[in-house]
């Protein structure tokens, strides 16, 4: 097999392949990132991701099309979102992994690069395993590499959430001509007095979720500190992604399928 792009495979190689590569499917969003980001941001960096581990590890995974739309609702103040409902999206995604378990793949990764998808594809990925018993794992991608974010990061708490320093750094490495940090400014709206909420995407997040409608809390779309990023920790922050990916890629081939007993 010489590419981890499903889409060039034909219908003999998918009947010939090793289906122990983990599949790599990964979902976003079509939504406002600032006025300094474009919409397709939450692709382009999620996709970065999936065809960096291919590259680290092409003979243990295929990377499907991204499925570029999310649970998003909240955010349709801002023009240009195509927002799909939380039920919707759970029951597009488990038709995925359902025809991927049918063609007999044993090892799914939904690997989410939206905040807000991440409910609904750790119910995807609960469902497909109920519905089809082989291992399906679902990760947000920065939940997979905090520390390391931690460590190269500019901003304070609070400047990681939403197009601020960890996006735009990443999408300023990958493609400089798209975004225009002169127009970002800071909105770090972290409030440290609180005990629960943290929305910050390496702040080790909160005990207790709200999310409201974006145009109430974020005059422009983001939520964090863009104008700290550069392209060089934005490099980091990418190859940290990758190897932070591909060793979770490694450990979903080394999980055993385990059989089920039913105890009536
Ligand atoms: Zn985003």
């Amino acid at each position: 097999m010489t590419t981890t792009t499903y889409g060039h495979l034909t219908w003999e190689d998918v009947r010939d392949a090793d289906k122990d590569r983990v599949v790599i499917l990964n979902v976003s969003a079509t939504e406002d990132h600032g006025p300094h980001m474009p919409l397709d941001t939450d692709t382009v960096l999620g996709m970065a991701v999936a065809t960096g581990v291919a590259r680290a590890a092409p003979d243990e995974v295929f990377v499907m099309p991204p499925v570029p739309y999310g649970f998003n609702e909240h955010h349709k103040d801002f023009p240009g979102v195509i927002w799909i409902q939380p039920e919707t999206l759970i029951a597009f995604v488990t038709d995925i992994t359902k025809s991927l378990a049918h063609h007999g793949f044993r090892r799914i990764l939904l690997l989410n690069s939206h905040g807000s998808n991440h409910p609904c594809l750790d119910l995807a990925a609960r469902k497909t395993v109920i519905e089809t018993g082989i291992i399906c794992v679902s990760a947000s991608y920065w939940n997979l590499m905090s520390a390391r974010i931690n460590e190269v990061r500019k901003s304070d708490i609070g400047g990681i959430a939403h197009a601020g320093e960890f996006e735009a750094a990443m999408y300023m490495h990958l493609h400089p001509d798209r975004v225009h940090i002169e127009k970002s400014t800071s909105q770090n709206l972290h409030n440290p007095d609180s005990k629960f909420f943290n929305l910050d995407l390496a702040g080790g997040g909160g005990g207790a979720m709200l999310m409201r409608w974006w145009s109430e809390v974020s005059p422009d779309g983001t939520m964090g500190d863009p104008t700290v990023a550069d392209a060089e920790t934005g490099k980091k922050f990418l190859d940290a992604a990758i190897e932070e990916t591909t060793a979770l890629i490694r450990e979903i081939r080394a999980l055993p399928i385990l059989p089920r007993h039913d105890h009536h």
